[in-house]
Order: C-alpha cells, then sequence, then structure tokens
C-alpha cells in the first residue's frame, strides 16, 4: 500500500523543480489526503535513489542513515526559508545558518597516502561522506540561488489542502499537479452544492 501512494505521489512533479534540486528537496515529504506522508527520502536507498536520479551522486554511493537524515534536515531548513519567502516574513536565522553551513562545508579532502611497493597515491577516506556533502553543498547553492533571483517572485505553497509542496507558478495555476488542481476543483463544486442546498 505505502509503494502505492508513493508511486502516486511522485508521478508528477511540482513545476520548477526540473531547474532547482532545492525545490525537490522541499518537497520530498509529501503530505496526502486521508494523513498519509510519502517520504522519498524515507530510507537511506530511497534518498539514494532520489539524488541518483538529479545527478548529485552515483547510483551506488552507499548511503547510510546518517547521510540520509542530514538530507532530510536540510530539507526541513529549507522548507522553512521557502515558507518564510512565500509568508513575506523574516527567516529564522538557524536556516540560513543552515544554508550556509552546507555551502561552504570543505568536502572530505582526497589525502596523500604512500604505497611502500607502488609509491604515493591520493584516497579520501570517506568517500560517500564527501559526495554526500558535494551534494548537500549543490542543493543548498540552489536554494541561496532560488530564494534571490527573479524566480521568487513566483514560489508560492500549493493551494490544494493537506498538500504541502511548494512550486514556481506559470499563469493562473495555484497547484503543483493535475491532481491537486482536480482534488481543488471537487472541493470547491462541493462547497458551492452544500451552500445552495
Ligand atoms: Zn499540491
Amino acid at each position: 500500500m505505502e509503494e502505492f501512494v508513493m508511486e502516486e505521489a511522485v508521478l508528477q512533479s511540482a513545476p520548477g523543480e526540473a531547474e532547482h534540486p532545492s525545490l525537490g528537496l522541499a518537497n520530498s515529504a509529501v503530505a496526502l489526503p486521508g494523513g498519509h506522508t510519502a517520504d522519498l527520502l524515507g530510507t537511506p536507498a530511497r534518498a539514494e535513489q532520489w539524488l541518483a536520479q538529479r545527478d548529485l551522486a552515483p547510483a551506488d554511493a552507499g548511503l547510510a542513515e546518517v547521510c540520509a537524515t542530514q538530507l532530510r534536515s536540510l530539507r526541513e531548513q529549507i522548507r522553512s526559508l521557502l515558507a518564510s519567502r512565500v509568508a513575506g516574513q523574516p527567516a529564522l536565522p538557524a536556516a540560513v545558518t543552515a544554508i550556509n553551513d552546507a555551502m561552504t562545508r570543505v568536502p572530505t579532502a582526497s589525502l596523500l597516502l604512500w604505497d611502500e611497493k607502488t609509491g604515493p597515491y591520493r584516497a579520501t577516506p570517506h568517500p560517500t561522506t564527501a559526495i554526500v556533502e558535494h551534494a548537500l553543498a549543490a542543493i543548498a547553492a540552489d536554494a541561496a540561488d532560488l530564494l534571490t533571483s527573479p524566480d521568487a517572485t513566483r514560489l508560492i505553497a500549493c493551494a490544494s489542502p493537506p498538500c504541502n509542496r511548494f512550486l514556481l507558478k506559470h499563469g493562473r495555476r495555484q497547484w503543483c499537479s493535475t491532481r491537486c488542481g482536480d482534488r481543488a476543483r471537487a472541493a470547491r463544486a462541493y462547497a458551492r452544492r452544500t451552500t445552495m442546498d
């Protein structure tokens, strides 16, 4: 059942996600009708797939739970910043700091090693950590771009409850997907019928 809910939720990405991986990250835990949530980063394997689909990490990166947790944590900070931008409110300082930390954290350096027989070579002590830090830095930089670019004026929250996704508005469309649009129209029609009775 969960897999089914999951597939439905990922069927259509919200307008703007293709250009902005930070928007995609913000939208990666989708609130669905009936109190369901589909979390595309729910497990390390899913998080790895999410990164690989966006060319942010190789498919066999070998993410651990701690890496998936870092991604989910950055997601909450980005969601907080997008919500502040949409509401025209000041951002939480901790969220701004989290973005800057992710952007400026130096990825684990590739160290000089010396093999007795074959001589000097370089290797990264924790390749997976480096991969994840690069991905976090790229997403954080994109969030900073999104918030300061002209695109930010088109940033809205999906107007179809209980959906919690953000999108870049094109024309008059207020929702992230046709699914949400259909639900919003059905809710409006129902409200009109009940008012007339
Ligand atoms: Zn929506």
